[in-house]
Order: C-alpha cells, then sequence, then structure tokens
C-alpha cells in the first residue's frame, strides 16, 4: 500500500514537540519502515526540504501571493481575509491549517493523499515554466489543498515557501536507515560509506530499503558527487614528518576545490560543497570533454592565473572578475587553471582502494592536458627539513601552505583524517582559523543600532551528536558594507525558535537556520560556562577575540567539528 502522507505529516508534528535526537530517529526508522525503496526515497528529500539532490538544481519554492491564492481557491476565502488571517497567526503553516479546517468543499469521499502524490505534485510545481505556468502553479496547489487535513496543509505549505524547517539532518537520516534496517546503529557505517561516495541521499534511502546487501559494493557512479576527503592540520614541518614520515608534498593552492565528472560527452564539475558549476567554467567542460576516457572523476583546485604578473589570483579575485568582466573575457584575459590533485576512477574502475602512490601515477599519465588542466606540485620529502623547505617556497609563492600526505593511504571520501596534512601560513597569533555556522544573530547598539546587526552567534559542528555547539559570539570584524549584507541575509533565515540541532546556553536577539559558515580569526581556545562546544563539566570551548574573516561557501555540517577544535586547542596549548 503506497504510503498516506499523513504518517509523515503525524511523525512532523511529533517532532515539534520532541528534541531528543534519538527519539526523533526512532520515530524516523518506525516511518522508514512502512515505506517502499522509492518512497524513501522521496521521504528523504522532503524531509530536508528538498525534491532532489541539491546537485539538481530543482527548487522548492513558491511565493506567498501564489500561495495565497491557492488557498483561497481551496478554502474560499477571500485574497483579503486571508492575507488578514496570516497577519494574525504569522506563521504561513499554521495559516493553512487554520483555513483548511473551515475549507468549504469539504471532500469528504476524497482519496486521501499519498506521500507519492504530493512529491509528484511538489514537483509539478517547482519545474512549471514558460507561459500559463503561474495559473498551472496555483491549480497545482489548490488541488493538494483540496485534499489535504489541516495538518496535511500545514507542513505542505511550510515545504512550499521553504520553512520546514524540520531540524532533521543528513546524519539523522543514515541513522535512521540503520534503525528501520536493524534496530540498531550496526548498518550506519556501511550505510555512510556509501553516502560518502555518492551523494544523494535519497538513492542511498532507496539502496539501503531495497536490499541492504546492496550497500557493500557500493561504488562511485560518475556524474554523482562524492563526499570529498578531508584535511587535518598540523602546525610544523616536524609534528607532520613524526606523523606520516617519508610522504608527498603539494602546494595549497588558495583556489577553489572542483570535482571533475566526465562520462561520455558529459562533464558535471562539482564545488566543496557538492554544487553544479559547469556553467561558470565553459573553459574547463571544454577540455574535460577532450580528455581520451570515457568515463573519469578527478578532483583538482582552480585559480585564475595573471600572465603578465605571473601570479595566481586567490578564490575572491578570480569570482569577482568572472562576475564583473563576464566568463568569456575573464577566461581569455585570467585563463583558469586546474591543478589537479587526485583522481577517484578512470574508465570504468574506482581508483580510491588504491594507494596515493599509484593514484598519482595515473595522474601523471593525463595531466597536463589541454591549455588547463594542470598537475598539482607534488614531491617526496624523506625529511622535516625538506618539508620545511617546501613550505617556505610556498610561501615566497605566495601560496596558503602545503599538503602533506600519506603515500600510502586511499582515497576517504567524506571523512577528515590525517593521510592529507594541511600547514598553512598562520594569521597573525592564531594557529588557524575557524569555520563555524551562524545560529543566530543580535541587534546592533551604538553606532551599529543602524544597521540592526550587532555580530552573530556561532556554533562548530558535533558529528557524534549531530548538533551544533557554540562557540563564540561574534561582533567585530565586520565592514558597515558586511553588517548591511549579514542583516539582510539572515533575515530571510528567522526563526521563531532554536533550531533542533543547535545547543546554545545563550539566546541571541534572533535564532536563524543554521546556514550560512564564516571564517573566524582569534587569539585562543579557552574554556568557556557560556559556551556548548565540546562541554566538559559544564564548560565548552570559547573562541577568544573572534573576528570576523569572511563568508565560506560551506554548508553548516562542513563547519568545524568539536574533535578539531579539540585537537587545536591540545596543539596550541602544548605551543605556548
Ligand atoms: P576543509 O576543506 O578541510 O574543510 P577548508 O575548505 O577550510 O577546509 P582548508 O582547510 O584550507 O580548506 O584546506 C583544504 C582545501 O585545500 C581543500 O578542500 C582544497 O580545496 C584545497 N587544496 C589546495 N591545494 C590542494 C592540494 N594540493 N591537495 C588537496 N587539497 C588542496
Amino acid at each position: 500500500m503506497a504510503l498516506p502522507f499523513k504518517e509523515v505529516a503525524d511523525f512532523l508534528y511529533k517532532t515539534e514537540s520532541v528534541s531528543s535526537r534519538l527519539d526523533i530517529t526512532n520515530f524516523l526508522a518506525e516511518l522508514f519502515k512502512k515505506t517502499k525503496p522509492e518512497e524513501a526515497r522521496k521521504l528523504s528529500y522532503l524531509l530536508l526540504g528538498k525534491l532532489a539532490p541539491d546537485y539538481e538544481d530543482i527548487e522548492i519554492g513558491v511565493g506567498e501571493k501564489l500561495l495565497f491564492k491557492a488557498m483561497s481557491l481551496s478554502s474560499g476565502h477571500h485574497l483579503e481575509q486571508i492575507q488578514k488571517l496570516c497577519a494574525k497567526i504569522g506563521e504561513i503553516g499554521k495559516l493553512a491549517e487554520e483555513l483548511m479546517k473551515t475549507k468549504r468543499q469539504k471532500q469528504l469521499f476524497a482519496t486521501p493523499l499519498t506521500l507519492e502524490y504530493v512529491y509528484e505534485m511538489l514537483y509539478k510545481v517547482s519545474t512549471a515554466s514558460g507561459e500559463g505556468s503561474i495559473e498551472k502553479k496555483i491549480k497545482y496547489v489548490s488541488e493538494l489543498f483540496n485534499l489535504a487535513s489541516p495538518l496535511e496543509a500545514r507542513y505542505i505549505a511550510r515545504i512550499l515557501v521553504n520553512k520546514l524547517r524540520a531540524g532533521i539532518g543528513e546524519p539523522t537520516i543514515l541513522d535512521a536507515l540503520s534503525w528501520a534496517k536493524t534496530g540498531t546503529k550496526e548498518l550506519r557505517e556501511q550505510i555512510e560509506r556509501a553516502y560518502n561516495l555518492c551523494a544523494d541521499i535519497g538513492l542511498i534511502a532507496e539502496t539501503t530499503m531495497k536490499d541492504v546487501k546492496l550497500l557493500k559494493d557500493f561504488t562511485i557512479t560518475p556524474l554523482t558527487p562524492i563526499r570529498p576527503a578531508l584535511a587535518e592540520r598540523l602546525p610544523s614541518a616536524e609534528a607532520i614528518f613524526e606523523k606520516l614520515g617519508t610522504c608527498a608534498v603539494e602546494y595549497k593552492y588558495d583556489g577553489f576545490r572542483m570535482q571533475i565528472h566526465k562520462k561520455g560527452k558529459e562533464v558535471r564539475i562539482f564545488s566543496r560543497r557538492l554544487e553544479r558549476m559547469d556553467q561558470m567554467f565553459p573553459d574547463v567542460v571544454k577540455t574535460v570533454k577532450e580528455l581520451p576516457y570515457d568515463t573519469i572523476v578527478f578532483e583538482g583546485e582552480a585559480l585564475a592565473y595573471n600572465e603578465e604578473e605571473d601570479r595566481f589570483y586567490s578564490f575572491q579575485e578570480t569570482m569577482h572578475r568572472r562576475r564583473k568582466y563576464g566568463i568569456d573575457k575573464a577566461q581569455e584575459k585570467w585563463p583558469l587553471h586546474v591543478h589537479a590533485f587526485d583522481i577517484m576512477y578512470l574508465d570504468g574502475k574506482a581508483l580510491i582502494d588504491l594507494p596515493l602512490k599509484k593514484r598519482r601515477a595515473h595522474l601523471d599519465k593525463i595531466f597536463p592536458f589541454g591549455p588547463n588542466l594542470r598537475k598539482s606540485h607534488y614531491v617526496i620529502a624523506k625529511s622535516a627539513g625538506e618539508i620545511q623547505r617546501q613550505f617556505d617556497t610556498a610561501m615566497k609563492k605566495k601560496l596558503e601552505g602545503i599538503m602533506a600526505k600519506n603515500l600510502k593511504a586511499h582515497y576517504i571520501a567524506g571523512k577528515r583524517g590525517f593521510a592529507w596534512i594541511k600547514f598553512k601560513k598562520s594569521y597573525g597569533k592564531a594557529v588557524d582559523t575557524v569555520d563555524a555556522v551562524i545560529v543566530g544573530y543580535y541587534r546592533g547598539t551604538g553606532h551599529r543600532a543602524k544597521f540592526g546587526f550587532g555580530g552573530v552567534l556561532v556554533a562548530v559542528y558535533n558529528d557524534e551528536k549531530d548538533e551544533f555547539e557554540t562557540i563564540a559570539k561574534v561582533g567585530s570584524g565586520f565592514t558597515e558594507e558586511e553588517m548591511q549584507q549579514f542583516k539582510e541575509m539572515l533575515d530571510k533565515i528567522r526563526i521563531k525558535e532554536k533550531d533542533k540541532r543547535v545547543n546554545s546556553k545563550l539566546t541571541p536577539d534572533f535564532w536563524v537556520e543554521p546556514k550560512y559558515v564564516i571564517e573566524i580569526m582569534f587569539d585562543d581556545i579557552t574554556r568557556s560556562q557560556q559556551h556548548t562546544a565540546g562541554e566538559f563539566k559544564g564548560r565548552g570551548f570559547a573562541l577568544r577575540f573572534p573576528r570576523f574573516f569572511r563568508l565560506r561557501d560551506k554548508s553548516a555540517y562542513d563547519a568545524t567539528t568539536v574533535t578539531e577544535i579539540e585537537e587545536m586547542y591540545n596543539m596550541m596549548h602544548k605551543l605556548h
């Protein structure tokens, strides 16, 4: 039997009043148990407020006006009445619920909504385009409302305006899938491994529900992004050599990471956040198409290069030029070079289980290729002195630092580990910077009052508990323009109550959805009763003198983790 949408609405309702992650995981596992594989796929997307993985670019989201018109059609209320009621109730989901309670044309004998049907209609709403599409969208939405119960309408409306905010993230879905199949966390690792190799949560849910045996042989699917391998950090050449011994050393280019997939004539480029970037980089797409392999997946760092000055442009400079002068002019004047540093798939075979040394041998055969595909600088260092020399040369070249890599390590998708170690130049006194996610913000006082922005409350990610734990209040480092920009951005994602995934003892003036990640400079890491990051005996980690540095192109789950903070804390306190 097809899963009634009522089950989904009941689940969402239950989660609204429960804050324990374990309870939510259990409820979700129960729900997964009732789904068919294809339904599990759709459910996973919907719970994340999506219809497909991010890289497919299918966004839900209709304007309030359109929604009101559809509500008016279904409920028989006039638009003005609805607008007034909306001002009174103040939340779109509850508004829809209220209106559907008094629905004039009660369809008593109508068939109940199913998850499949809701998904299909939402898909139609989101993809309708061209002439008459507004009318079509209104029709689809009102058809949904016609069949919806008041509670179902609450969640349909929230999904439609992109405000479902169920406080459920990918990690909870992965856990729940394991619980659904085994009643324990037993399968979690296998499911996560599959997800790391193929970052489509829907496909992973569908595969798991179909047959867990399929997870074992799960491997890379060209054109579907792989979750990137991530680096640990160490503060000195000695520390690196102690950890790795003889190792590969590469330059760390300050550009942007590109994961490039080719299958036949199709090329896709994914960003660090696994969003599609091919449209922005037609120059790279063109060369990749010419590579003499049917399937290939590789990774590199892309930077624009200024021939006159013989220097690379940073990420910011490159993007600025592409925006300001247009892609065509920018690619002609400041060509983009991709410095390939890893290869994960070639001609029908996954290479991730080969040691770096062998993967590098493949890269050496393929690159350089064409005008813009190069190889990262790569040497084998046999002593701490050699590592240090590479670092010094990188500094002279105005690069960010070096990456030291374990020659024997596999490509470890989606995980941070010592297979790759970054050694960066430090900013001022700080050993490194922290990437933290904004969970709330403060109204400004004094001269900041005019911007309505006085700083942000930020959190790091605890991947064991799947929660965001606060680590600092950041008020300095913002220019006036940035204050305005942040106020605008954050206003759009304001929420009435704290997101369920946030653990905080402080209450900012406004809570926001954990979405934007900022890079923060600081002088030291201390322990404080105010913060919850890695809390131990009532005291969490806190950043001393935090300063905003820049906005990062990262998702909330890519924020620095509590484990990393702990390592940085130990490292800093050992060094001082
Ligand atoms: P992370 O990616 O580890 O979360 P981040 O995005 O803040 O952190 P860094 O910590 O500065 O970036 O370092 C890792 C990044 O360095 C990679 O994601 C990649 O974009 C970049 N990079 C530059 N050169 C190389 C290289 N030779 N090998 C691997 N990564 C490189």
